[in-house]
C-alpha cells in the first residue's frame, strides 16, 4: 500500500514561505534584483528537452485514458463518495495480461490523505482534493516513489472540489529520480504529515504566490520546470483534452512578472 500524503490546506498556504534562487530555464536571461529571492541560477536544467516535446506523448495518452469507461466510472465514484462523505477517496488503475484496464476498489481516506489500493500492473491513480488546490508536494514525491518501483506507474490524476482535473505525469524518470535526490522532501514540522518541498522551493513558491499573485498551479508548474523534475503538470480543458501548464518569468527593470504560456 502506498500512501498519498498531502499538505493540508493551511500547511499549503503557510508552508510555502519565502523564496530563493532561481530562474525558469530559457525564459529568463537576466539576473534578478539583489533583494529578491528569485535570483538567477542559470546552471539549472540546461540540457533538458523542450517540455512541450517531452510531454506531448503523455498528453495524448492521458487524454485518451480519460475517455475510457474505467476512468469515467472511477471519476464518478470518487465524486459521489466526496459528495456523500467529504474527505479524500482514491482509485488505482492497472492492467490484466491481455492489456485490459483494471480498476481497484475505492479507498476512502481522511481530509488530506488517502492510501492507494494495490493493483496489478498499475499505471495510474485518481483521487480527489476536498478543496480546490492542485496536486501538491506530497502527490509529487509519492508518485516518484511509486515510479521508482513500478516504471509504468507514471500518472496521478487529481480532481478538485470544483471538478477541475489535473494530472501529474512523469515524463522523464531519470530526471525525477535526480530531483528526488537533489531536492529531498522536507518531512519536518509534524508527525505523519505530508512531505513538503525543501525550504528553498517553498520559499520560491510563496514569493510567487504572495509577492507576484501567482496561482498555486502557476507556481507549481514553474517549479516543476525550473528544477527539471521530469514531471509535468497537466490540466484538463473543458473539451476533455489535457494540456501542459507552464509558467514563464520575465523581468522589467526591478519587477518580475509571471505568465502562463502554452505549447504551440
Ligand atoms: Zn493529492
Amino acid at each position: 500500500m502506498t500512501k498519498i500524503l498531502h499538505i493540508i490546506v493551511l500547511q499549503w498556504f503557510f508552508s510555502c514561505l519565502y523564496a530563493q534562487s532561481g530562474s525558469l530555464r530559457p525564459h529568463q536571461s537576466t539576473p534578478v534584483t539583489s533583494n529578491s529571492t528569485l535570483t538567477s541560477d542559470s546552471g539549472l536544467a540546461i540540457s533538458r528537452l523542450d517540455p512541450c516535446i517531452e510531454a506531448k506523448a503523455a498528453l495524448e495518452t492521458v487524454t485518451a485514458f480519460s475517455k475510457t469507461d474505467q476512468y469515467v466510472t472511477a471519476l464518478n465514484q470518487i465524486q459521489t463518495a466526496f459528495l456523500n462523505k467529504g474527505k479524500e477517496h482514491v482509485i488505482a488503475f492497472g492492467k490484466d495480461d491481455k492489456n485490459n484496464i483494471l480498476t481497484s476498489f475505492l479507498n476512502s481516506g481522511a481530509q488530506s490523505n488517502s492510501t492507494v489500493p494495490n493493483m496489478a500492473n498499475a499505471f495510474a491513480d485518481l483521487h480527489n482534493h476536498p478543496g480546490n488546490h492542485p496536486p501538491d508536494a506530497g502527490d509529487l514525491y509519492g508518485l516518484i516513489d511509486i515510479n521508482q518501483k513500478q516504471k509504468d506507474y507514471n500518472a496521478r490524476f487529481v480532481v478538485t472540489q470544483n471538478n477541475t482535473v489535473y494530472a501529474l505525469v512523469i515524463t522523464n524518470a531519470s530526471a525525477a529520480n535526480s530531483f528526488n535526490v537533489k531536492y529531498p522532501r522536507d518531512l519536518s514540522g509534524c508527525f505523519g504529515c505530508s512531505p513538503k518541498f525543501p525550504e528553498a522551493l517553498v520559499d520560491e513558491f510563496r514569493e510567487m504566490k504572495y509577492g507576484h499573485g501567482c496561482t498555486d498551479e502557476m507556481a507549481l508548474a514553474f517549479l516543476l520546470e525550473k528544477y527539471n523534475t521530469g514531471i509535468s503538470l497537466l490540466k484538463q480543458h473543458a473539451n476533455g483534452a489535457f494540456y501542459i501548464l507552464r509558467t514563464a518569468i520575465s523581468r522589467n527593470g526591478n519587477n518580475f512578472s509571471f505568465t502562463t504560456i502554452n505549447c504551440q
